[in-house]
């Protein structure tokens, strides 16, 4: 087949601790990671020529070599020189339903479905563990956007353990259209304001990633415990974009006041990742509906967009072709 079209599912951390620094200069970071259900679709189109091309509307995403998908498709070439010669390159039109520079993914989610995408053109077979190998090159979150679903990541958030799947849960998603934050601010911010406080020695490390694993959060999930899980929420870079930008801060408090007036099945908010998406998790489409309405009618008058999404047990999917008629 000459075309694919993949579903680049989004992610939302329920957990996201900064433990130290490594010795090649990342942080050592101990996350829970979420795919749920707002995605990208990507399709992926045999050219016939030498060249990857990017196709996408939205005025945020790049169109040139900078983009996540496009370094994806020249590592994929240049790992696999014979077979990129043999099929030539793809056009990869990117239909973006994920905010960008949110703190969900989007890029990472893009960059995945093209490894997963040429794998398949180019008929590679390639292993899940083989696909998350090279994503790694590309970003600490693509290996989790290829397998989805959720899990615990440690190192720089490229190492996975898969936890038991989280059926049922729902968030409302909310981000202020004009607000952008850079992953790269928040973590240099963070370093400049706790790195006193890192860990840095290898030993200590490991034994700070071992009590995560058996921490608290991973415990909630193994029950299914959604009001643990709402309690145990934890973001560790609340602590710099919340200072820099208020709206974020308030977004969070706003979520936790009508949550309190609400029928009992909100859980719990927190910023994802960088931000500065804020979540509220609730155990019912319909409390997240409810709420979705309620946060709207809060913030009426700015520029604040919302999603009703669901947690999903898979990353990147093949999208079922349409029926031709
Ligand atoms: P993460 O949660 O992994 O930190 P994010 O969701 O905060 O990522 P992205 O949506 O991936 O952020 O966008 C970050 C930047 O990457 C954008 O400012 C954009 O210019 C650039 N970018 C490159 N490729 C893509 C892509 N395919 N989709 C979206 N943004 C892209």
């Amino acid at each position: 087949m000459q075309s694919y079209s993949l579903i680049a599912a989004a992610k939302i951390n329920l957990y996201l601790e900064i433990i130290g620094e490594r010795p090649d200069g990342y942080h050592e970071l101990a996350m829970v990671l979420q795919s749920i259900d707002l995605a990208d679709y990507i399709n992926l189109r045999a050219n016939g020529t030498e060249q990857f091309r990017i196709y996408c509307q939205h005025p945020q995403v790049p169109l040139d070599k900078t983009n996540l998908a496009y370094r994806a498709a020249e590592l994929m070439a240049s790992a696999f020189p014979d077979v990129f010669a043999k099929y030539g390159g793809v056009d990869i039109t990117i239909h973006k339903n994920t905010p960008v520079a949110a703190g969900l993914a989007g890029g990472s989610s893009n960059a995945a479905a093209v490894l997963v995408g040429l794998d398949l053109i180019w008929k590679l077979g390639l292993t899940q563990s083989e696909l998350q190998e090279l994503g790694k090159q590309l970003g600490s979150d693509v290996p989790f956007c290829i397998t989805g679903g959720t899990a615990l990541a440690t190192g720089r958030g490229e190492q996975l353990s898969p936890l038991p799947d989280l059926d049922n849960f729902y968030v409302v998603l909310a981000k202020y259209r004009s607000l952008a934050v850079s992953t790269a601010w928040a973590y240099q911010t963070f370093r400049q304001q706790f790195g006193a406080s890192y860990v840095r020695d290898a030993q200590k490390l490991l034994e700070r990633q071992q009590r995560v694993h058996s921490g608290l959060m991973v415990n909630a999930i193994a029950h299914r415990d959604g009001a643990k899980i709402g309690q145990l929420l934890y973001n560790d870079l609340e602590k710099v974009v919340f200072p820099a930008y208020p709206q974020v801060a308030d977004l969070r408090a706003t979520f936790y006041q009508l949550g309190a007036k609400s029928n009992g099945n909100f859980l719990g908010a927190m910023m994802s990742g960088s931000g500065p998406t804020v979540f509220a998790l609730t155990a019912s489409e319909a409390s997240a509906r409810y709420l979705a309405e309620e946060i709207k009618a809060a913030k009426a008058g700015t520029d604040l967009e919302v999603w009703v999404a669901r947690f999903l047990p898979t990353g990147i999917q093949i999208a079922p072709t349409l029926p031709k008629n």
